[in-house]
């Protein structure tokens, strides 16, 4: 008994005496042991910003129920960046969008500055479509990463630039400066019209631009800059959601397509310590995911996931809070640590279950689609002439 003792404490000792080396810990499921079924198209949905705190607080604005109670998975990812435990936007964006870590503040590159393929790449060479809808400039770091390589997410006309050799069919968001009133004098828009691209901005109604576009590509400019925030008048986000993914089928037949979505200013709310901005634009984006979701539910092959790519504001929803009436406390005016939920309905929807990096979030749509291994480097095709 003694002895059994003894070599307890000698065990605990040593077990103390050095901390769990990688091997030792958990290792997440492998997806290849798990059975799911393919679906046709992706609906990758971000809450910039967003993470259990922001969607408790919306729940508390909604009569204790939000349409994330609809989604049958749920996961935690790691939303860290090569260099800080902090993330910033574009480096989770390059995470979903390439599946490596980089620096904050690099979009689309590795951490040698190395351009790295992205999904919608991989996608499109599989002749998958794909969108975008935001409610940032669409040059912003979160939309950025999936179709720019610049080693800075502030290189705005560059990031323009690289939209333009980018194939991406259907875009709506702000940032139509940057293509069409550019400090380098270029006009960009001339550029996308001549590759095929019909353009719009907020001068046509959205519906009305999409139910007569006969252009396989469209792009619909929300703002010059960034677009209003929901607290003045900006409405569009469901909306767009709902036209992009009926353009997406149109156009994609049985190739299926992926389109991403961004609630991008949760984050902004979040940096101001604003609860009424930050619910408002929890709602927007709760209004979209039921769009989506309806899509989803009528087309019967779309799987659609909604993730953070960080949290913003270190939001605590403190005593004396009740429903329709929140306490809330910031501990940040910037980004946090704290890990993301992700949450996935439909086709392939057992993938998303488990704790892992938010790199595996890339890995596991690549699975889905049967897309190729990505390569190493991103084939930079040359810089068209504007
Ligand atoms: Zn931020």
């Amino acid at each position: 008994m003694n002895r059994l003792f003894f070599i307890l404490i000698i065990g605990l000792a040593a077990c103390k005496s050095k901390p769990p080396q990688q091997s030792e810990l958990p290792q997440p499921i492998p997806d290849d042991s798990i059975a799911y079924v393919a679906p046709r198209n992706v609906v990758f949905m971000i809450g910039d910003g967003m993470s259990l705190a922001q969607i408790t607080a919306l729940n508390y604005s909604n009569g204790n129920r939000t349409v994330l109670e609809e989604f049958p998975y749920t996961a935690l990812q790691k939303p860290f960046s090569a260099t800080s435990r902090i993330t910033d936007s574009a480096a989770a964006a390059t995470a979903f969008a390439c599946g490596v870590r980089t620096q904050n503040g690099v979009v689309g590159m590795d951490t040698s500055g190395k351009p790295v393929t992205n999904l919608f790449e991989l996608a499109q060479a599989a002749g998958i479509r794909t969108g975008l809808v935001v409610t940032s400039s669409i040059t912003h770091a979160t939309p950025a990463a999936f179709y720019a390589h610049q080693p800075s997410r502030d290189l705005n006309e560059a990031i323009a630039s690289d939209l333009l050799r980018a194939n991406v069919d259907c875009i709506v968001g702000g940032g139509m400066a940057y293509f069409g009133l550019r400090q380098d004098g270029k006009n960009l828009l001339d550029s996308l019209r001549q590759r095929g691209y019909a353009l719009a901005d907020t001068t046509q109604p959205l519906t009305q631009f999409f139910k007569n576009a006969r252009a396989e590509r469209l792009i619909y400019f929300t703002a010059l800059y960034e677009p209003p925030s929901r607290l003045e008048d900006r409405t569009y986000l469901s909306q767009a959601t709902h036209e992009a993914l009926w353009h997406l089928k149109r156009i994609a037949g049985d190739k299926g397509f992926i389109l991403v979505v961004e609630g991008s200013q949760i984050d902004w709310a979040g940096h101001d310590n604003d609860l009424q901005r930050l619910t408002l634009e929890m709602e927007d984006f709760e209004q979209a995911i039921g769009a989506a979701l309806d899509f989803a539910h009528t087309d019967g092959q779309t799987l659609v996931i909604v993730t953070g790519d960080h949290e913003t504001g270190g939001l605590a929803l403190l005593p004396g809070s009740e429903m329709g009436n929140v306490n809330a406390g910031f501990a940040t005016t910037g980004h946090t640590a704290q890990l993301v939920p992700v949450f996935a309905k439909g086709p392939g929807q057992e993938l998303f279950s488990g704790v892992f990096d938010n790199t595996a979030i890339f890995h596991k749509i690549r699975r889905l689609l049967n897309l190729g291994a990505p390569p190493q480097q991103a084939t930079l095709k040359k810089q068209p002439a504007n």
